[in-house]
């Protein structure tokens, strides 16, 4: 190890005659598995343990009696400076974690390049080194924490990816029941505040157990899912579009009208029923009809305009199906 002997310290191990085997101690801090450098107060190098020296790819004797930005100009200069200096003040010990401040040095790490990690993720400790109850150094101690960062992020990648499949439907990877009522139950709790204009489409495939009867049931889901693809292509990005039940679909449209979610209406049963789907070969018509209601003022719940959409849609299929219905609307 390589000890830089301070001005004033008369024991410093550094005083000891070269020739005297290392201690115990001295071998400890060469071999551990975390960086261990001591700094003075003008932020000169006064110890650089193997880890140290390995890592960075500067030798012990090159560093040791220099400032430490010298060698390494990368470093953050006024935190690190700040940080040090607050430890000969105070006299007591300051950490940093990987996740305030990534790394202190630009190391390398080894972990394969898949870990989403550009750097080795550094813990510090900046440990005041007391000699009759005045801090004569500081001692840094860098630990590689790399695995943990990792871990975490593998950890916040999965829980956002179960957050996303909480929210979707299995079979047609839109929103599902839970996350579509969520967003209208937010969307009237601002309409109530705000006033202005939300309407929902309700909309369910027309005679859908003769298709599963004559086509089957794998053929029955293909379809399913080629109509949440068609109508997704056609919603706005502000509209919340979700699977509500078996075949049948919901619309939520902010900031819309009754009139104009009507025309919505039409625009999404035209989608559905203008083009036949090819389900293996085989061409399966398909047509949908389609209840909207709006909120109406004095309101107090979606669950009303729900009811009133549905009941619009029933309205639908006794007409004939393949069309669009409001109550007390006219009939497209
Ligand atoms: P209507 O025009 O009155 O809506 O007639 P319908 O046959 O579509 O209505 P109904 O609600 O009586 O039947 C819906 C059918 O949808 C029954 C059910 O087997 C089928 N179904 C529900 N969920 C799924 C699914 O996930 N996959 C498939 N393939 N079929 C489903
Ligand atoms: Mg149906
Ligand atoms: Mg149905």
């Amino acid at each position: 190890m390589n000890i830089r002997a301070l001005p004033d310290s008369p024991g410093s191990m550094s005083s000891m005659p070269a020739s005297l085997p290392p201690s115990l101690s001295e071998l400890v801090v060469e071999r551990v598995g975390f960086g261990i450098f001591v700094l003075d107060r003008d932020m000169n190098v006064l110890m650089w343990n193997r880890f140290m020296q390995d890592h960075s790819g500067v030798a012990a004797a090159d560093v040791i009696g220099h400032s430490v930005f010298e060698r390494f100009p990368d470093l953050p200069r006024a935190w690190l400076a700040r940080k040090v200096e607050s430890v000969f003040q105070l006299g007591s010990f300051a950490f940093s974690s990987w996740e305030q401040r990534p790394y202190l040095f630009r190391f390398d790490h080894d972990r394969p390049i898949t870990g989403g990690v550009d750097y080795m993720q550094q813990d510090c400790t900046f440990m005041p080194l007391m000699r009759d109850r005045e801090v004569i150094a500081v001692c840094v101690t860098v630990s590689d924490v790399t695995h943990v960062s990792v871990m975490q992020r593998e950890r916040e990648d999965a829980v956002a990816r179960l957050r996303e499949y909480a929210d979707r439907d299995g079979l047609t990877g839109i929103a599902n029941r839970r996350y579509f009522e969520g967003r209208l139950a937010d969307e009237f709790a601002r309409w109530q505040r705000y006033g202005g204009d939300i309407s929902v489409l309700l909309f369910d495939l027309d005679h859908f157990k003769k298709i599963n009867d004559e086509f089957g049931h794998v053929a029955g889901d293909t379809v399913l899912r080629a109509m949440a693809q068609r109508v997704a292509q056609v919603v706005r990005k502000q509209d919340v579009f979700g699977r509500f039940g078996g075949e049948e679909f919901a619309l939520l449209l902010p900031c819309t009208p009754l009139d104009d979610a009507l025309h919505v209406a039409e625009k999404i049963r035209r989608t559905i029923g203008d083009a036949p789907v090819q389900v293996q070969g085989v061409v399966v018509p398909v047509t949908a009809s389609v209840g909207a209601a709006a909120a109406r003022p004095g309101a107090t719940g979606y669950e009303a305009m729900i009811n009133e959409a549905d009941a619009a849609l029933y309205s639908a299929k006794r007409q004939g199906r393949n069309r669009s219905v409001a109550l007390f609307h006219e009939i497209f």
